[in-house]
């Protein structure tokens, strides 16, 4: 954490916690940039969705997409990923830049006495900003752990939460700016996710301070909203969903998220059988599984492969595919929802 106790930062959010109050609301005209971790599941969707709903011009909004595999071997996240992100700024008329930690999540379970990775992100002048990585030498030749604890469960911290700091922290343009970081976390999801404020300073803000000040919000606007709400919101805007969700996925981020349900194992063990066999590779090479007492294919045996990804060759086609080739916007009237929706909620806590 960047605020120390004492900070401005810190004071304000130690009075959010105590003394809660009614939610307050941003005021969306008064900062300079809006930032919003995109995704491309559903929830970052609804964000963006409700920006447009508050009025915000699309010129003022960022999407941030942090890409899991770091440009490394495809290794936990769907090949269309990166194309549908494109798509659905191009639709929106909205800035996209891709951040990430070199090598992704795979040079970090198999790092092996050296440190961590370099972030990596895209700027407006359309460079790529290295930030060389800290931190001590260290071996993990281990998969992320499931639990909410984030120091335990690095997958979160290293490919996303630390990849948008590092940039926020190493962009000149941000300083002496007022920021707006908005995330999607709901608190449906988790009783973990439920604990989060909806609106405090993020952990970047360094207001009030001499050297490099920034004013950073965070928000969450749609964390108390319900799955129903959120794919209203995508039907008001014609948003098609991604691949994914179409073929049973309820939520969707990584392919091979450590979270992964039995259904979702046996999914994507059917649909890309090599991909599966590395992550089991992986845990034999490791001597450790990812869920305590049983291996991916085990738990793989336990589940079946959801309906929709048996009867849509083509959906899953576009799934594993690195092009988005299917329409990104259709009318709400057209709009279906998709085979995950209200499905299984296996995912992130
Ligand atoms: S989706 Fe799953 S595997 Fe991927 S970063 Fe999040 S918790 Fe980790």
């Amino acid at each position: 954490m960047l605020q120390d106790q004492g900070s401005p930062a810190a004071r304000e959010r130690a009075r959010l916690i105590h003394h809660p109050g009614p939610t307050p609301q941003p005021d969306l005209a008064s900062y300079d940039h809006i930032l919003v971790a995109f995704s491309g599941g559903k929830d970052s969707q609804s964000c963006l969705a409700h920006l447009l709903d508050e009025g915000v011009d699309p010129v003022r909004i960022e999407l941030h997409h942090h890409d899991v595999d770091g440009r490394g071997p495809p290794t936990f996240d769907w090949p269309i990923t990166a194309s549908y992100c494109r798509a659905i700024a191009n639709a929106f008329g909205v800035r996209l830049y891709f951040s990430w930690r070199d090598g992704g999540l795979r040079r970090e379970m198999l790092r092996q006495d050296e440190t961590t990775g370099p972030v990596m992100f895209e700027t407006p002048e359309g460079e790529i900003a290295t930030i060389n990585g800290r931190g001590k030498l260290g071996t993990k030749l281990r998969f992320p752990q499931i639990t909410s604890d984030l120091r335990l469960r690095w997958c979160s911290p290293v490919a996303k939460i630390d990849v948008m700091r590092s940039m926020i922290c190493n962009s000149p343009r941000f300083l002496g700016k007022r920021l707006l970081v908005i995330t999607g976390e709901r608190a449906q999801e988790s009783t973990a996710r439920a604990r989060y404020l909806t609106f405090e300073p993020h952990r970047t803000d360094t207001r009030g301070g001499a050297r490099r000040p920034r004013h950073v919000d965070h928000w969450r606007p749609v964390h108390g909203w319900d799955e129903s709400k959120v794919w209203r919101s995508i039907r008001r805007y014609g948003i098609v969903p991604r691949a994914a969700y179409q073929i049973g996925f309820g939520r969707v981020s990584c392919m091979h998220c450590v979270f992964a349900s039995p259904d979702q194992l046996a999914t994507v063990r059917w649909i890309a059988p090599e991909r599966f066999a590395l992550i089991a590779a992986y845990e034999r090479q490791f001597g450790c599984t990812i869920k305590r007492g049983a291996d991916v294919h085990t738990l793989a045996d336990r589940g079946r492969p959801y309906r929709a990804a048996l009867d849509r060759p083509d959906l899953v086609r576009l799934a594993l595919s690195e092009h988005w080739t299917a329409d990104t916007r259709t009318s709400s009237e057209n709009w279906s929802l998709p085979a995950g929706a209200y499905g299984e909620t296996a995912g992130p806590l």
